[in-house]
This record gives structure tokens, C-alpha cells and sequence, in this order.
């Protein structure tokens, strides 16, 4: 039995998690947020208990020297040499990382290289890396690309049609995110499909606040629907999704803001927010357009008509489709989202057992009736375990 730590860091927020393996059963896990500050906060969860503790916290070494210290406190590991690998999830690894990879210092580098495409989310992972590495020097540690799992795309599918310098001067392309997730799902699909992955269509469908989807044959990604950054694809929690890029520099004339002021708009005041005026929550939209919220019902129904128009496309990309998965905060828990969007791709001849829809929340559950065309499944996301195996994988335990 090995102790693998599953590890995010942000900029100011370290989330963990702990795994037994190969049982892949979690030990405990945890987040530390608002690091920098005198009320930064440590919520652990063990045993079903969550505790929440606020404290000063100055840097990503100090949250991890909490953490580690409180895992020996608590006598969940005896001493630290019982974590044998630390994962590291990495938003961007740019046209370099295909595959999870084991750190050493050049691979800080070429991390640190390819930060440009990603100056919100890398930094944050690299001081984690980092932080992690001073305290156990002497495990494996291993980093898992959001980006990697798309990185099979095809130029067609991956290309802007902009200028080819763009590309080869700058990188501008699509990557794609979420790819752990999407990639975990995928292969779940398949297992409880009983069919090699290897011999599969899926569309994977991940609704979260942020929320992308993919087509993936024969456990290849060929399309992704974010782009060069999280913003293209489906209208999400705040952010747009894909626009008619002439709008920036028009509202940037019509409101005298700069393309950075828009971009936020775009990012962060847009998608569910933008639309409703209400929330970024799923939740919130839901109970306000079942009473007649207008603006609320809108921005669900632009965001399920995109989805389905996605799936619609993926589905003749791929040339049919076995599978379609929902999956993430929204995919996992909101039973009408999950059915509106199965209705609008009923020309698919996809159907749903809309009874079982209603009654299912967040476990693996195949939705679709057996006279549907393409199986419907609900599979929650696991990006944690995803790299936790890929630690024990590359690290050989
Ligand atoms: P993130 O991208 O931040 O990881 P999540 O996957 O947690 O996002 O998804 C957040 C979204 O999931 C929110 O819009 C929220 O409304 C929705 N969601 C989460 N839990 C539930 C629930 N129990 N019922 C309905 N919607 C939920």
C-alpha cells in the first residue's frame, strides 16, 4: 500500500488530497485558502467530519508545512516518509507536455516557458511544485497537464484560421482544459460500456463553472470546445464562451475600456451572470426561471442550446457516438440541465429514463433507455484520482 498526495495549487489556495493505492481509497482531504493572509483558512475533511480552522498563512511553504504538519498530528502518517509521490495538477503544459511527466528541474523550466498562455493559473502550480519539493525532497514528484489529454487533436481541429504566424511565433492554438477530467470520464464510459477504449466514440460533457466539452475516438481527444484559453466554447458560471470577436473592440469604443477591462467583462461578468444579472450559480438560475425569472431562463437556455449544438457537431466528427457523459458540479447534480439537453439532441435518437434522471445525483448511473440510439451516462468527475494513478504510474510503485 502506497500514500499518494493528489495536489492543485492556485495563487493564493492549496487543495489536497490524500489516497491509499492501489485501493484508491481517500485518506483525507483538505484546502487551504486565501494563503497571503492573516485570515487564510485550512478546511480539513476526514472520517465525514469538516473542520475549518482560520490562521495566518504567508506562503505556499507555509501552507504546506501546515499541511504536512497537521497529516502527523492527526497520526494519518506515521512520519512523512510513508507518501511515497505527490501529483501536481498543472493548467497548462502548452504543446510540450503530451503526458503527465515526473519533475526535475528542467521540467520546472519548460513549465515556467509555457506560463505565458496561462499567467493566471501556472504560476500558482509552480510555487506549489515547489513548496512541496522542499518538504519532501525525497519522493517523486509528478506533474498532470490539464492540456495534455487534447494534445492528440489534429491540426484541423486544433488550428485557427488566422494568420499561420500567430501560431508559430506565439503558439496561438486551441489547447483545451478539463482534459484530466474529460479523459476519466471517457475511459469510465467505456469500462461500464464493456467495450475497449481503444474502439470508442464519446462526447464528454463537463458543466461546471467553468465547462467544456470533447469528442474522443478510440481513447483519443480530436476536439475540445475551450480553446487557447478557458474563455472559448460554452457560456459558463461568468464566462462568455465563444463571441463574435469584433464585439471587443466595439464595446472597448462604445464604453472607452481598454481590451484587458473586456476580456474581464468577458471572463468573469458574462455566461450565467452576464445574462441573468442574478448569479453564476446553476442553482440560483434554475429556481429563479422556475418563477418566471425571464433573464434567469435565458441564460440556461442559451448555454443548453450550445451544448447540443456541440454534441451535434462531435457527433458527426466523430462519425456517431457510443456514449454521451455528463459529468462536474452542474452535469452531476442538475437533473433538468442533464434532460433539456437530451431532448434538444433527441434527433440523435438519444432517449433518457427522465424518472431515474430526476432521482440521480452524483453517482455513476446510465441514464439513456435501452432503445436509445447513444448511452447516456452520469459519471462523477475524479481528477484527484486521475493523478494519483499517474503518480504511482511514473513513479513505478
Ligand atoms: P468548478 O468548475 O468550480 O470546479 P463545480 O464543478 O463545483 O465547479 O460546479 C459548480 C456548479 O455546479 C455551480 O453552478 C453549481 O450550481 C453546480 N452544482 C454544484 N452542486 C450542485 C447541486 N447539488 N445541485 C445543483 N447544482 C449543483
Amino acid at each position: 500500500m502506497n500514500k499518494i498526495l493528489s495536489v492543485n495549487a492556485g495563487s493564493s489556495s492549496l487543495k489536497f488530497q490524500l489516497l491509499s493505492m492501489p485501493s484508491e481509497r481517500v485518506i483525507v482531504e483538505g484546502i487551504v485558502e486565501r494563503i497571503g493572509n492573516a485570515d487564510a483558512i485550512y478546511t480539513v475533511k476526514l472520517n465525514g467530519n469538516k473542520e475549518r480552522t482560520t490562521l495566518s498563512i504567508k506562503n505556499h511553504s507555509e501552507a504546506v508545512q501546515l499541511v504536512l504538519n497537521d497529516l502527523i498530528k492527526r497520526q494519518i502518517v506515521a512520519s512523512l516518509d510513508e507518501i511515497k509521490g505527490v501529483g501536481h495538477r498543472v493548467v497548462h503544459g502548452g504543446e510540450k507536455f503530451k503526458e503527465s511527466t515526473i519533475i526535475t528541474p528542467e521540467v520546472i523550466k519548460q513549465i515556467e516557458e509555457v506560463s505565458f498562455l496561462a499567467p493566471l493559473h501556472n504560476p500558482g502550480a509552480i510555487t506549489g511544485i515547489k513548496a512541496f519539493q522542499e518538504a519532501l525532497p525525497n519522493v517523486v514528484h509528478v506533474a498532470v497537464f490539464d492540456t495534455a489529454f487534447h494534445q492528440t487533436m489534429e491540426p484541423e481541429a486544433y488550428m485557427y484560421a488566422v494568420p499561420y504566424e500567430w501560431y508559430e511565433k506565439y503558439g496561438v492554438r486551441k489547447y483545451g482544459f478539463h482534459g484530466t477530467s474529460h479523459q476519466y470520464v471517457s475511459m469510465k464510459a467505456a469500462e461500464l460500456m464493456g467495450k475497449p477504449y481503444e474502439e470508442s466514440k464519446i462526447i464528454t460533457v463537463h458543466l461546471g463553472n467553468g465547462a467544456s466539452l470533447a469528442a474522443i475516438k478510440n481513447g483519443k481527444c480530436i476536439d475540445t470546445s475551450m480553446g487557447m484559453t478557458p474563455l472559448e466554447g460554452i457560456p459558463m458560471g461568468t464566462r462568455s464562451g465563444t463571441i463574435d470577436p469584433a464585439i471587443i473592440e466595439f464595446i472597448c469604443t462604445k464604453e472607452n475600456k481598454t481590451v484587458q477591462q473586456v476580456l474581464e467583462d468577458l471572463n468573469k461578468r458574462s455566461g450565467y451572470l452576464g445574462i441573468s444579472g442574478l448569479s453564476n450559480d446553476s442553482r440560483d438560475l434554475e429556481d429563479a426561471a422556475a418563477e418566471g425569472h425571464y433573464r434567469s431562463n435565458l441564460a440556461l437556455d442559451i448555454q443548453y442550446k450550445r451544448i447540443a449544438d456541440y454534441i451535434g457537431s462531435y457527433y458527426v466528427y466523430l462519425g456517431g457516438a457510443d456514449a454521451i457523459v455528463f459529468t462536474a458540479g452542474i452535469g452531476e447534480n442538475n437533473a433538468r440541465c442533464r434532460e433539456v439537453v437530451c431532448d434538444r439532441i433527441s434527433a440523435l435518437g438519444v432517449k433518457i429514463d427522465y424518472d431515474l434522471n430526476n432521482r440521480v445525483r452524483g453517482v455513476v448511473t446510465e441514464l439513456s433507455t435501452p432503445d436509445s440510439k447513444i448511452r447516456v451516462f452520469l459519471i462523477p468527475t475524479n481528477e484527484e484520482l486521475m493523478i494519483a494513478r499517474d503518480t504511482m504510474r511514473l513513479a513505478k510503485l
